[in-house]
């Protein structure tokens, strides 16, 4: 008998016995499970929400694992029952929970490194922001006087870029791509894509 993850998780509705486990007439593969069988249980003791992968047109659907008493997402994985996916995922939705508070890995602080030096530094938010409004104004004041072949005032820099990061979501990049065409930016692209 193969067991598989999803089956195996769905199987653990009953375990926890000796009974269930023994259904499978298999115990190594049911030791490899150990970990998976601790989580489950967690899984099972919180409140599930179904959600929908927003990274691409697939919609993959995903089950999110609420702790009750912390109110925090602590497990995000593939939904057996959604038809599109059936559980599975692609490496971005399956890292999805890496996108929560719980991965102490996130960066918070502005990394800067300044032109032809080798080191990155730490900045605040407004000192950041504050530059990249500064040059591209700068940038845009220099580029803004091309014309077409009408005479007509095009209103666009090739100076700037924006690239896009695939942990973005279909809103999210409307909102910059329409954010960054409003600021006369052509060279528009997405991680995704490349
Ligand atoms: S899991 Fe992957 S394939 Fe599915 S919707 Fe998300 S990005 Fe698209």
């Amino acid at each position: 008998m193969e067991i598989t993850r999803r089956g195996f998780l769905a199987l653990s509705g009953a375990v926890g016995s000796q009974a269930a486990l023994g259904a499978f007439g298999l115990m190594g593969p049911v030791k490899a499970y150990a970990d998976e069988l601790s989580k489950a249980n967690k899984v099972k003791a919180s409140k599930q929400y179904t959600t929908v992968c927003a990274y691409c047109s697939c919609g993959c659907g995903l089950i999110c694992s609420v702790d009750y008493m912390t109110g925090k997402i602590f497990n995000i994985e593939g939904d057996p029952e959604n038809p599109i996916n059936e559980g599975s995922l692609c490496a971005k939705g399956a890292g999805f929970f890496d996108l929560t508070e719980a991965n102490k890995h996130r960066l918070r602080k502005v990394q800067y490194r300044a032109p032809y030096s080798d080191k990155w530094e730490e900045k605040d938010w407004d000192w950041a922001l504050n530059r990249i409004a500064r040059l591209t104004k700068d940038a845009r004041d220099k580029d803004f006087v091309v014309t077409n072949e009408k005479g007509e005032l095009v209103n666009r820099t090739e100076s700037v870029a924006h690239l896009g990061s695939s942990n973005i979501d279909n809103e999210e990049c409307w909102l910059i791509s329409m954010s960054v065409r409003s600021m006369g930016l052509v060279y528009i692209d997405h991680q995704a894509r490349v």
